[in-house]
């Protein structure tokens, strides 16, 4: 099949002018030459879900049948985390969005079709009181200026939503009165923390955060589990298809009760929590993350769960040493990230030898690599293929795999 992939990466609209949403739904995006989100906003939504289904089969159709893609119903606006840039370019004018691909640049957006519809309205909100409160923008040249960035997390089932101010010092005298202007006009705000950012670095987040009202975190519920959110915290970006995905994960795993099942590169628990509210006996959480292990012990925590321990650590060198211990879970699930895994963490599966492993894969290239190792050396074999698209207009493709032993 032959795609012209353009370089965008998403797609950002600069005003709600009806002509430009009209742009938008054709695919054509005003700032998508110079946004790096998109990448097949070029193609209407069923031709993007085409054009994934046929990668998926080129890759992994010799391991076994792929089912058709899950799309979403809307694929719209799904983005439950927003961020962006502040500059003030040279007539004094204060512009927020998000960086040119692979450049410095911010391009100038209103509103994006990916991203949360409340999340970009505050973020307008926000650059417009910055001359009302005589704060400037960060000026990444010079290191100077005050805003750097601005994160807003929205808890899609909670309707809670924190707002993150990632400022380059400390000194924000004006903060109070603030919070109290932007929570009057957005009271879904629950909580507004300000994050010192001094360094001259790409990351967004620096190391000091001070919470100026609320809790400093949100809630949201995935799977009738209830999720705590953090500034810093990994959480799936689109919790409507992360459902799906999940339920689909949990088909694969075809759990009774009573099995002991691991997670592997498990972030915050989160499939794990769902697989012991599901009825699994026990449950253990390997991830490499220290921060996420923090998390995932509160979600079990807060979710009344007993029956599931989590552990820092690298999951292959686990898995390995689970092994050598003689360990036999029921089922392991692997979810791990873009780069796949690795010839450790295989060939302790391999060992373990669990009756069940759910492979979840962000990335059907690595995907594809490991399946054929574990073809080569094991009786493992591939069950089912289901593709869920998590990021519509995206060429990013996820894929659950559920393997059986020969
Ligand atoms: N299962 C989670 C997270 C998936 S993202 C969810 O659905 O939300 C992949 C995770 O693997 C990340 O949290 C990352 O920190 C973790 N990770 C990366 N390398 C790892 C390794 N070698 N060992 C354990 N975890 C790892």
């Amino acid at each position: 099949m032959s795609v012209i992939i353009t370089i965008c990466e998403r797609e950002y609209y600069m005003s709600q002018s009806s002509n430009t949403k009209k742009n938008i739904q054709n695919g054509s995006c005003p700032v998508y030459k110079k946004c790096g989100g998109c990448q097949l906003q070029n193609l209407s939504y069923p031709n993007q879900l085409k054009f994934k289904q046929n990668k998926v089969e080129k890759l992994l159709k010799s391991f076994g049948s792929v089912e058709p893609i899950i799309a979403m119903d809307n694929p719209y606006h799904y983005r439950n985390k927003v961020q962006a840039a502040f500059r003030t370019d040279k007539n004094g004018k204060i512009i927020s969005g998000v960086y040119q691909s692979s450049t410095h640049h911010i391009v100038g957006i209103d509103s994006c079709q990916t991203e949360d519809i409340v999340a970009d309205e505050i973020i307008v909100e926000i650059r417009k009181m910055l001359k009302s409160f005589k704060l400037t923008t960060y000026d990444e040249k010079f290191q100077r200026g005050f805003l750097r960035h601005v994160l807003v997390k929205r808890g899609f089932s909670t309707n809670q939503v924190m707002v993150v101010l990632v400022t380059s010092t400390q000194n924000f005298s004006s903060k109070n009165n603030f919070v109290k202007v932007l929570v009057k006009k957005f009271p879904n705000i629950t909580t507004v923390i300000q994050n010192v950012n001094p360094y001259k670095t790409n990351l967004l987040l620096g190391n000091f955060q001070k919470i100026l009202y609320g809790k400093g975190y949100i809630d949201d519920i995935l799977c009738g589990c209830k999720f705590r959110i953090s500034p810093k915290s990994f959480y799936q970006i689109n919790p409507v298809q992360t459902e799906v995905l999940y339920n689909k994960a949990m088909d694969f795993a075809d759990l009774k009760g009573k099995e002991t099942v691991l997670d592997t590169y498990c972030g915050i628990g989160t499939i794990g929590i769902v697989a012991a509210k599901r009825g699994a006996g026990q449950v253990i959480g390997i991830e490499l993350n220290k921060d996420a292990v923090r998390d995932a012990v509160q979600n079990a925590k807060n979710n009344n769960l007993k029956n599931i321990k989590f552990y820092q650590g690298d999951a292959g060198k686990f898995m390995a040493e689970a092994v050598d211990e003689g360990e036999i879970p029921d089922v392991v699930f692997m979810d791990p990230p873009r780069a796949g895994s690795d010839e450790r963490f295989l060939n302790a599966l391999i060992k373990m030898s669990p009756k069940t492993v759910v492979y979840i894969s962000c990335n059907p290239e690595t995907l594809a690599r490991d399946l054929h190792y574990l073809k080569k050396n094991s009786d493992y074999r591939v069950d089912k293929i289901q593709p869920v698209d998590m990021f519509p207009h995206t060429a990013s493709i996820e894929c659950v795999v559920k393997l059986w032993k020969k």
